[in-house]
């Protein structure tokens, strides 16, 4: 589930809607566009409806975590997916609710800022507990499969902090957000022990779309992360607070009105199973081609969607692209029209390479067990942009036939 946050825009002040993949803002008002960066998870805070006469430098907020993100696993002669989409308390407390429900999907929650004038709780708990107890599920979920797991990955996964609001009146403490009392006594007192006030690191900050190269504006989508200039044919991506440019290219269609699609182009070798070129993988996971001179000559390269898509359907994709990369023509550095937004990181991709072996494999039970000794190394990385034809309902990509349904692509943009 998608969370909306209402947030102030950075540079005119004004009230605007905000979706939880959202890095490029747009206010309505100005029309600025800035895009979030932060350090660490978002913060988040639910809305209080504690009664007027409470002074809200007196209130206290209790950290939840919150993780989403999906998790591939291979076991047996299987590769298998989980979805993880759970909030779960920041901090070891018996008084405090073990989950927030659906409260923050329900509500129109807020980044924390400066004007949150109370205490914040620590947060106790690490998010490595967070993934520890997901991936706890992975083996309940394949209890019936009776062998070993050779790989666990987690791709795209996001982790934010959601702060329960709490107030404290005549020594009861009461949840802010429906106002019922949690607890009183002893066990309010040793709450509050551990409590900061807010901390400006724990804020986003905003840059300025601006491309660093030639100084016009640079273009993306709401939930874009890489961001393109159009002017001089360049793309960027935020890393340590500034835009870096990134190796790029489209491949150019004969055709008019294509869409296209973002991969990230992983060049790799692998060592543990030697595989050092593109007929090497045919070879080891038994592709039913005819391995010919050609394919000997091309470097090893996974070919994985820029994009969210359900977990199936990302894997098959990038088993499929990856498989007919040979169909593949070069591209060039020219940015078109239809370009659909990067939304998944090139490091999300990066853990995806051992599952799309798995995808690949025909014969699972051999290659599967291979997986722990298999080491990748990066060799280049390029974001390239595939030309597909829109058939009504599918874009189908057009040197290697492949096709995505247009709804597939829609849901991803929610997840
Ligand atoms: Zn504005
Ligand atoms: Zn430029």
């Amino acid at each position: 589930m998608d969370l909306t946050i209402h947030q102030n825009c950075p540079s005119c002040g004004a009230e605007i809607e905000l979706h939880e993949a959202d890095r490029l803002i747009q206010c309505p008002y100005c029309e600025v566009k800035n895009f979030m960066v932060n350090r660490g998870p978002l913060r988040f805070v639910l809305p209080d409806k504690a009664p007027v006469h409470i002074d809200r430098s007196e209130m206290f907020y209790a950290p939840y975590l919150r993780f989403k993100g999906n998790i591939y696993y291979c076991k047996g002669k299987y590769l298998k997916y989980r979805v993880i989409d759970t909030t779960q308390r920041g901090m070891n407390s018996s008084v405090l609710p073990p989950s927030l429900g659906l409260r923050p999907q329900a509500m129109r929650i807020s980044l924390v800022t400066d004007t949150v004038s109370g205490s914040f709780f620590r947060q106790t708990v690490e998010a490595r507990t967070l993934l520890d107890k997901a991936s706890q599920l992975t083996v309940i979920d394949s209890e019936d499969i009776n062998a070993s797991f050779y790989n666990r990955a987690y791709i795209g996964e996001s982790l934010s902090c959601i702060y329960l609001p709490l107030y404290i009146e005549d020594g009861v403490l009461y949840d802010a957000v429906i106002n019922k009392p949690l607890a009183h006594g002893s066990s309010v007192k040793t709450l509050q022990r551990k409590s900061d006030r807010y901390h400006p690191g724990w804020s986003p900050h905003f840059l300025a779309t601006l491309c660093p190269h030639c100084g016009d504006t640079l273009t993306g989508e709401h939930d874009s992360l890489v961001l393109s200039c159009h002017n001089c044919h360049s793309s960027w991506e935020e890393k340590q607070g500034g835009f870096h440019s990134i190796n790029w290219q489209r491949v150019v269609s004969r055709h008019k009105h294509m869409y296209n699609l973002p991969f990230w182009k992983l060049q790799v070798r692998s060592t543990g199973v030697e595989m050092n070129n593109f007929a090497e993988f045919l070879r080891i996971t038994n592709q039913p081609l005819v391995v010919q001179p050609v394919h000997e000559q091309m470097g090893l390269a996974f070919w994985i969607p820029a994009f969210k898509l359900k977990p199936k359907t990302f894997i098959r994709l990038a088993k499929n692209m990856t498989v007919s990369q040979g169909k593949l023509s070069d591209g060039e550095q020219t940015m078109a029209k239809g370009m659909h937004p990067v939304t998944l990181q090139r490091t999300e991709a990066v853990q995806a390479l051992k599952s799309v072996m798995a995808e690949a494999a025909l014969n699972k039970q051999r290659l599967l067990p291979l997986l722990p000794r298999m080491r990748f190394h990066s060799l280049a990385t390029e974001l390239t942009y595939l030309p597909f034809f829109d058939r009504g309902h599918d874009f189908v990509q057009e040197q290697s036939g492949l096709s995505l349904a247009k709804s597939v692509l829609r849901f991803g943009r929610s997840l």
